[in-house]
């Protein structure tokens, strides 16, 4: 999510990674704690956030709590032996330093930072891993390479700022599966321009499990990039046949993540939402046109449920589909690929 205001690599190449530096004792804590959440003997999840409406304390919103503590936010790691594949950092380093340092205890010596994306929720923590390999999608590499002052200084979303920012060392060029092997799990990374046209999710095809990075959200998507709803419509509709049949994505309700994640459901309810929110871009009471009235259906079907903090998205959503689609013949969906 971001905040709303605003070839191949060989297998071998794992072992370039080196080991972990022992943690600082004056390392801060977490400010929000994490969750533990074993999805299998290989696949770890961790997860911050979420809290109730009510217990949120009155006062000055930044794009961590906009973006990922409010709605929850997941980051995981694939492990075996001493080597983790670790998907997504966290806002901050301090959470980064303890998911990094809980694979250190169970003996992960060899750590491979995968980012999904270029949005700030998700590399909040790069830093964590400086001395090992970073991937990414080429877009992300240069996005955050575009961005890198901003980010540093705190004006791209506002404050805290990331400083410093790490930028994956590894890009992926669009089209290109790259394969990864942590001792014997497959780990497949596919470039894929949902969400966000630099996305990159993880497929364990021996799992059937799909890391859906910011693709797939509980209770909606996050629409930062309206003009290419009908290309990621398309997308999510391909990228429903790869063969997984559970999904982990990184904003998700963590009672269902923690029992092993979503259904195909969670696709289907996806493309729904965001061909409606254009096919109804020119309604004359769009902007108010609820949530619920948006996912109903999904969530008498048990694909998603409806989480307080997702009005503000849905809201943002609304604006900026409108925004972009108001002057738009709206595609016909059906025909779509
Ligand atoms: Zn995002």
């Amino acid at each position: 999510m971001k905040a709303w205001f605003s070839s191949m690599v060989c297998a071998a190449a794992i072992g370039l990674s080196v080991g972990a530096p022992a943690r600082a004792a004056d390392d801060p804590a977490p400010a929000i704690a994490l969750r533990v959440m074993p999805i299998n003997d290989h696949l770890t999840a961790f997860y911050q956030g979420r809290p109730d409406e009510a217990s949120v304390k009155p006062g000055p919103k930044h794009w961590p709590d906009l973006g990922a503590i409010f709605v929850g936010v997941a980051t995981y790691a694939i492990h075996q032996g001493d080597t983790a594949v670790v998907y997504d950092t966290f806002t901050d380093t301090a959470s980064a330093q303890w998911v990094r340092d809980y694979l250190a205890k169970v003996g992960v010596r060899r750590f491979i930072l995968v980012n999904s994306h270029w949005h700030l929720d998700h590399i909040g923590g790069n830093a964590v891993y400086a001395d090992s390999m970073r991937i990414a999608t080429e877009a992300t590499r240069q996005k955050l390479t575009d961005k890198r002052a901003a980010i540093e200084d705190g004006t791209e979303e506002g404050p805290p700022a990331i400083k410093p920012l790490l930028v994956p060392n590894i890009g992926i060029a669009p089209g290109n599966t790259v394969t990864l092997m942590v001792g014997t799990v497959r780990v497949l990374l596919h470039p894929e321009a949902i969400h966000s046209a630099d996305g990159l999710v993880i497929e364990l095809p021996d799992d059937k499990i799909l890391l859906a990075g910011d693709t797939l959200e509980d209770t909606a998507t996050f629409v930062a990039e309206p003009q290419t709803i009908p290309q990621q419509y398309s997308n999510l509709g391909a990228m429903r046949q790869w063969g997984f049949t559970r999904i982990l994505p990184n904003h998700g309700n963590p009672q269902v993540i923690a029992k092993g994640g979503y259904g195909l459901g969670l696709i289907d309810m996806t493309r729904a939402y965001i061909r409606r929110l254009v096919e109804h871009s020119h309604d004359a009471d769009f902007q108010t046109q609820t949530l619920e009235s948006y996912v109903g259906d999904a969530v008498k079907r048990g694909d998603v449920s409806v989480w307080w903090a997702y009005h503000e998205a849905h809201a943002n959503n609304l604006a900026v589909v409108a925004k972009a689609w108001k002057d738009q013949p709206i595609p016909a969906f059906d025909t779509l690929p």
